[in-house]
């Protein structure tokens, strides 16, 4: 069960710099997860300074939108720009 990133995303890349695979992906308007790479360690939500980041069975309902947004970030032939952790 992949984690999801919803819209609450600020970009602050607090995830990116504990995601040990780094499944985490920019597309300008939110970061995104990977959910063929991500291994379901919760290590982004931990992290996450505004509780953007849920496990898939959680996302709440205002929020669900972000379980096919996150997917269809990665159905195309072009995955987008890898996220760059905060310095
Ligand atoms: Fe990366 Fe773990 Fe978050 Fe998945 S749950 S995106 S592997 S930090």
């Amino acid at each position: 069960m992949p984690y999801v990133i919803t819209e609450a995303c600020t970009r602050d890349m607090a995830c990116v710099a504990v995601c040990p695979t780094e499944c985490i992906y920019d597309i300008q308007t939110q970061l995104v997860i990977d959910p063929e790479e991500c291994i379901d360690c919760g290590s982004c939500e931990a992290e996450c300074t505004e509780d953007a980041i849920f496990e898939e069975d959680e996302v709440p309902e205002e929020h669900k939108g972000a379980i096919e947004k996150n997917k269809a970030a990665f159905e195309g032939d072009d995955k987008p720009p890898l996220a760059v952790a905060a310095e």
